[in-house]
C-alpha cells in the first residue's frame, strides 16, 4: 500500500521513533496526542482495519495487544489505560491501517 502513511512508517519513510518492535507489530507515539500518553500499536503488514486484522491473522492481532499491553505498562504510572481501537469512519478510523491506540492520563514519570 505505497499511499497507507502507516506502511511508510513500518517501511522507515520518516524515521519515526519506535517504541517497540515485535514480529508481527510496531508502536510508536500519535503525532496529535489527545491524553499525556497515547501511543499507536500497528501490524507491520497492511491490514484496513481491526476486523480484517482478527479475520486474517489471528498471530499478529495477539502479537499487537500483547505489545500495546506490555507498553501501557512500561508508559503509565498506574497501570490504568484505554486500549482503542477505531473502526470505520462514522466510528472515527482516519487511517485506514488498522492499529490500536493507548491512553492514560498517567504517564510514568522519568
Ligand atoms: P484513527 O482516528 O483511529 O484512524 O487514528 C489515527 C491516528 O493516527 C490519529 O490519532 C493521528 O493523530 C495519528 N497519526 C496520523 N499520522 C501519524 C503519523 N505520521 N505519526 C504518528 N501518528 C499519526
Ligand atoms: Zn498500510
Amino acid at each position: 500500500m505505497s499511499e497507507c502513511v502507516f506502511c511508510k512508517i513500518v517501511a522507515g519513510d520518516f524515521g519515526t521513533e519506535l517504541l517497540g518492535e515485535t514480529e508481527h507489530s510496531i508502536a510508536f507515539r500519535d503525532i496529535n496526542p489527545e491524553m499525556p500518553v497515547h501511543l499507536l500499536v500497528v501490524p507491520k503488514n497492511h491490514y484496513r482495519d481491526i476486523t480484517d486484522l482478527a479475520t486474517h491473522s489471528e498471530a499478529a492481532m495477539l502479537d499487537l495487544v500483547k505489545l500495546g499491553s506490555q507498553l501501557a505498562l512500561e508508559h503509565t504510572s498506574d497501570g490504568s489505560y484505554k486500549f482503542l481501537f477505531n473502526s470505520g469512519e462514522n466510528a472515527g478510523q482516519t487511517v485506514f491501517h488498522a492499529h490500536a491506540h493507548v491512553l492514560s492520563q498517567m504517564p510514568k514519570s522519568v
